[in-house]
């Protein structure tokens, strides 16, 4: 697991996937895998500079690490980061478990087509994620302009520092409400913090939470189960 992106966020991984493999195989039974956490401070200022490129090659560098650490295969604990998964890979000869794909078939299985997308402005804003939902067959929307600054800013400012407020818990909870309203038949939490305040008890549709779907997905994938 590449993480850091947030620290917040790679701890609701690692304790999912605890949590998943005792569920599945019970008794004391524990995932075995390699976390590699970068320092988000210096991502986010990549992010904030568009100094893409130079993300990019540093998760390469990583995902490099990682395989010659052993691992079989890579999860990128971070939608936003996705933007750069073809730069990450270059190289690397393990498969990546594209978060938006395992996403994508999660909210198919529901049968849901329109779901909401809640993210970081990179994700909500740019084209790399929404087509790729597009591509599976589904019909996201995002939220308006103002909608989508405060997001963004809440989980730079708040979550990604382990930071959680009622106000904006109810920020977030009115901002899925119109999400529904413009026709969304779904909400899906599409950066790894915002399961920090939404869920499925303060959303009136199906909720998809990126970060336990992508935990689930690679327990599948790495044949983690009691049959
Ligand atoms: N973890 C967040 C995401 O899933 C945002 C932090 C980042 O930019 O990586 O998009």
């Amino acid at each position: 697991m590449l993480g850091g992106m947030s620290a917040a966020s790679t701890q609701i991984y690692y304790r999912q996937l605890c949590r998943l493999t005792s569920e599945r195989l019970g008794g004391l039974h524990s995932p075995e895998l390699l976390i590699r956490s970068l320092d988000f401070a210096g991502i986010e200022v990549l992010q904030a500079a568009g100094n893409w490129d130079k993300a990019g090659d540093i998760l390469n560098a990583e995902a490099m690490a990682l395989e010659r650490g052993g691992a079989g295969f890579l999860i990128l604990a971070t939608n936003t980061m996705h933007k750069l998964a073809d730069r990450m890979m270059r190289g690397v000869s393990i498969p990546l478990l594209h978060i938006a794909d395992a996403t994508a078939a999660a909210v198919r299985k529901r049968e849901r087509r329109r779901p909401g997308l809640i993210a970081t402005a990179f994700t909500m804003e740019q084209s790399f994620y929404l087509d790729r939902l597009v591509a599976a067959g589904l019909d996201p929307i995002v939220p308006e302009a103002a909608d989508r600054a405060d997001v963004h800013r809440i989980i730079y400012e708040e979550l990604c520092r382990g930071v959680t407020t009622r106000e904006s818990e109810a920020r977030f909870i009115a901002i899925a409400a119109r999400l529904v309203e413009r026709g969304a038949d779904s909400v899906i939490l599409g950066c790894t913090e915002v399961g920090m305040l939404l869920n499925q008890e303060n959303v009136s549709v199906p909720v998809f939470d990126t970060t336990l779907i992508h935990c689930e997905a690679a327990l599948d994938f790495a044949g983690v189960s009691n049959d």
